[in-house]
């Protein structure tokens, strides 16, 4: 059977593809002789599959769309405070060119307008590179970002390097601030370069899929970089990816998102999806006018916004019963679905209103597919003063979700495989086939006691 993704993104397609309302980016030359007549979308999945219509593998030059890849390789590469010293986090509520700089301290207001944009690509890379060196880094780590080797239209950027003087104007007013504190023109030349990397909306798609997949490549599985960077790229890209309409965006489209003047758009939604497409007319803030209308479109249809609610943590305690009776008894809680800190104090709650009679008590992860740092934490919490309040506590978990399980001081925790195993170590127990009570014999792996 056909899937169905690719129908709806054709129709998609279709339904945009007559409006002709926008402008090609006229101060780039090259840019001006582009074909607007291109169309094309792309979702990556975060396990790598990806869902096309449309003009998907035809090139064209990332331009700001490479703002956020380069800021998250600053970051990688230098650390938080030295480029959080050098570039805000504030929106700016300006177009993407303004020669505006924070005042006092002449930092840009954020880096996805160009004058954070020029000073993240001075800090991409090691401090003593020289410029060709940075140039580098910062290609291969676009290329990282989607997968595959890129490299320059060379004649894209000779064709914005002949009419930069407004970005020239930019970084040597950076400069006088010691914002940069190098030659203006070799940041404003690499930066160029950095925008004029050829992409196609597929590798758009898979960058944006990297992110939304906590900095791992869904195709190549590599580490592109850390968790608290993306966290942080994503953040500045839902409040300042779309220049002057990001207080729109982040209503009607709300999806973390960056454009770019050649007529490409990104989304990336957390956990979820990378989204690209490209069409190259342009609205008054610069941003394609089929591709803003495509992620409204993508985002109502299928409910992408970042502050769509999802189902409350209830669910999380799938039941709560007892196996067996007299001194076999066991009271299993039987947990289920994704556990974060909402969850796992509903289990806190749960157990502390059950007040287990039984001596025997099973926190059941067998339907649990993911938990937390927090929530592990507090789980083990509980395993704990449950044994203080002398039970035995059994943690079914097949899947090693709580790799090592210790609660500390004065808890313990009996991993079983399931619930049969928890029920047979405390039948033998009771039955006096076991030596003591919460030793798995050779039924579980038993997490020791801490000595005090
Ligand atoms: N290279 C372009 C510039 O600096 C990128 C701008 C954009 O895509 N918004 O003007």
């Amino acid at each position: 059977m056909r899937s169905v993704i690719p129908d709806y993104l054709t129709e998609a397609l279709a339904e945009v593809a007559p409006d002709v309302s926008g402008q090609l980016a006229g101060y780039i030359p090259e840019l001006a002789a582009a074909d607007p007549g291109r169309l094309g979308v792309v979702f990556a999945t975060l396990d790598g599959k990806i869902y096309g219509a449309g003009d998907v593998d035809a090139e064209f030059t990332i331009q700001s769309i490479s703002k956020p890849f380069a800021y998250a390789l600053a970051l990688a590469d230098r650390g938080f405070d030295p480029v959080l010293a050098k570039i805000g986090v504030e929106p700016s509520g300006e177009a993407f060119n303004e020669i505006s700089l924070e005042s006092g301290s002449g930092r840009p207001l954020n880096p996805m307008i160009n004058a954070g944009a020029l000073t993240a690509h001075s800090l991409a890379g090691s401090r003593e590179w020289d410029p060709a060196g940075r140039v580098e880094r910062v290609i291969d780590g676009l290329s990282a970002f989607a997968g595959r080797q890129l490299s320059i239209d060379e004649r894209v950027y000779a064709s914005e390097m002949e009419h930069a003087h407004r970005n020239l104007a930019i970084a040597h007013m950076l400069r006088s601030y010691d914002v940069l504190t190098e030659d203006p023109q070799a940041v404003v030349d690499g930066y160029t370069r950095q925008c004029s990397v050829l992409v196609t909306v597929r590798d758009l798609a898979m960058m944006a899929a990297t992110l939304a997949n906590r900095g791992v490549n869904p195709v190549s599985g590599e580490q592109v970089v850390g968790e608290r960077v993306v966290r942080q790229v994503l953040s500045v890209m839902a409040t300042c990816g779309m220049y002057d309409s990001a207080g729109d965006w982040a209503t009607q489209v709300g999806i973390p998102a960056k454009s770019g003047v050649s007529g490409g758009l990104i989304g990336a939604l957390p956990g979820q999806i990378g989204i690209a497409t490209l069409s190259a007319r342009l609205d008054a803030h610069g941003n394609s006018v089929r591709g803003v209308t495509l992620f409204e479109r993508f985002s109502s249809d299928m409910g992408l916004h970042v502050m769509e609610v999802p189902p409350s943590a209830r669910a999380v305690v799938r039941s709560n019963h007892v196996v067996g009776g007299g001194p076999h008894a066991v009271r299993v809680f039987q947990l289920q679905g994704g556990i974060r800190f909402a969850g796992a104090e509903r289990i806190v709650r749960e157990v502390l209103d059950t007040a287990p009679p039984e001596v025997a008590v099973a926190l059941d992860l067998t339907m649990v597919y993911s938990i937390d740092d927090v929530a592990r934490r507090m789980l083990l919490e509980v395993a704990r003063r449950l044994t203080v309040d002398h039970h035995e506590v059994f943690l079914i978990d097949p899947e090693a979700l709580v790799p090592d399980p210790e609660p500390g001081d004065g808890g313990r925790v009996t991993v079983v495989e399931d619930l049969e195993q928890a029920v047979r170590s405390v039948t033998a127990r009771s039955t006096g086939h076991e030596p003591a009570p919460g030793s798995p014999g050779d039924e579980g792996r038993e997490v020791p006691r801490e000595q005090p």
